[in-house]
């Protein structure tokens, strides 16, 4: 059973399920219709996992013990993230149509998922807790069918489609009342951690506030107590005024190298009229994002000539609160520091988040943007 949405710029939203009861999202520009039905066997889904307080730091620890299992780097006939091919004697996939554009689905091996009543996180003092319910949601991204493809060989029409599956699936997120926040990213490169070559990204959605974007919302509420002004908005007007940092801009979107960059290569990317959740883009931002960003990838697998393993993550306001004083934008960072060299976040970055950086934000910013773009 398959129901369609229409969503901005000629876009429509399939929605059907998996043999095991997953969801499943296929977006698309050609209205075309997706009925194909998943037939593999219905498999028991992998059991919610736990949170567990880490009361050092008042932090939560997603422990899911079923993601041993998890496929490692297979070749291109047993990759789950390809379509099914039409000839139904191959690998029935992740994704049961015979091709598609861009399709979002649960992540088989979740570390957050549907709980089974009426979650409430508990405000945590002390040491003693209950069993709590790893709540939350953690969908996979397919930006394309093509198994060998990079995000940056993606047209802007197809990172358009891609940038409204993020915004839908934030939307939809929303709606579930256990899910605190929304993050969209992609990890790129085996160096990151990569088990899957397929140019896909992931969403979760949690239940909890994570540590960095509880100190983001903390910074950001001390600056506006303190300024009476947003910090990423004061942020951009800095970077736009000092020039040095910039990578690329177009009339909607800046790039740049920030301030305090903690990676050898750090580019944020951030609208000019700004905005607390994806959702809330209007259609001059959505369109005009992809130029700027595909341009920005381009520029950092230019650096050294080769590809280079990066994290591309859309930090925005928790859904419930923070609206007035968190700004959306994206982080791409990159470990690499040299065409043979990985920045290893060793003691001082693991073990006290104090990062050392041993490139100057502006020389990188210059690299970025003196490179030729082939
Ligand atoms: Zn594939």
């Amino acid at each position: 059973m398959t129901t369609t949405s229409t969503l901005p710029a000629g876009i429509t939203r399939a929605d059907s399920h998996l043999a095991d009861g997953r969801e499943i999202h296929y977006y698309d520009t050609s209205g075309v219709v997706r009925n194909a039905v998943d037939r593999r066997p219905a498999e028991e889904q992998s059991p919610i996992g736990e949170l567990r307080h880490n009361a050092l730091l008042n932090d939560w620890v997603a422990v899911a013990a079923h993601r041993q299992t998890r496929t490692f780097m297979p070749p291109k006939e047993l990759c789950p993230l390809c379509p099914t091919a039409a000839d139904a004697d191959t690998l029935l996939t992740e994704i049961p149509e015979s091709d598609y554009e861009v399709v979002v689905f649960d992540n088989r091996f979740p570390s957050l998922t549907h709980p089974s009543s009426d979650f409430q996180l508990p405000h945590m003092h002390g040491l003693q807790s209950q069993h709590i319910e790893a709540a939350g949601k953690c969908e996979v991204v397919c930006f394309s069918s093509n198994h060998t493809g990079s995000f940056k060989e993606l047209n802007e029409s197809q990172v358009r489609v891609v940038l409204e599956a993020w915004r839908d699936r934030t939307a939809a997120m929303a709606t579930h009342e256990h899910i605190q926040h929304v993050f969209p990213f992609e990890n790129r490169g085996v160096e990151i951690g990569v088990t899957l070559p397929h140019p896909h990204g992931q969403i979760y959605g949690y239940s909890y506030l994570p540590i960095v974007t509880q100190q983001m919302l903390n910074a950001a509420r001390a600056y506006f107590a303190a300024n009476g002004s947003v910090l990423l908005d004061d942020i951009v007007a800095r970077e736009i005024a000092a020039e040095i940092r910039i990578v690329a801009r177009n009339s909607e979107w800046i790039a740049y190298v920030p301030f305090a960059a903690r990676y050898p290569y750090e580019i944020h990317i951030a609208p000019l009229r700004s905005v607390a959740l994806m959702t809330e883009l209007d259609e001059a931002a959505s369109k005009a994002f992809a130029s700027v960003y595909l341009e920005v990838l381009r520029r950092l697998d230019a650096v050294f000539g080769v590809d280079m393993p990066y994290i591309a993550a859309w930090h925005q306001s928790p859904l419930r609160e923070g609206h007035d004083v968190m700004r959306l934008h994206l982080q791409v960072t990159s470990i690499r520091r040299s065409p043979d060299k990985i920045k290893y976040l060793a003691g001082s970055e693991s073990a006290m988040g104090a990062f050392i950086s041993d490139v100057t934000p502006e020389q990188a910013a210059a690299q970025l943007r003196e490179v030729v773009l082939p």
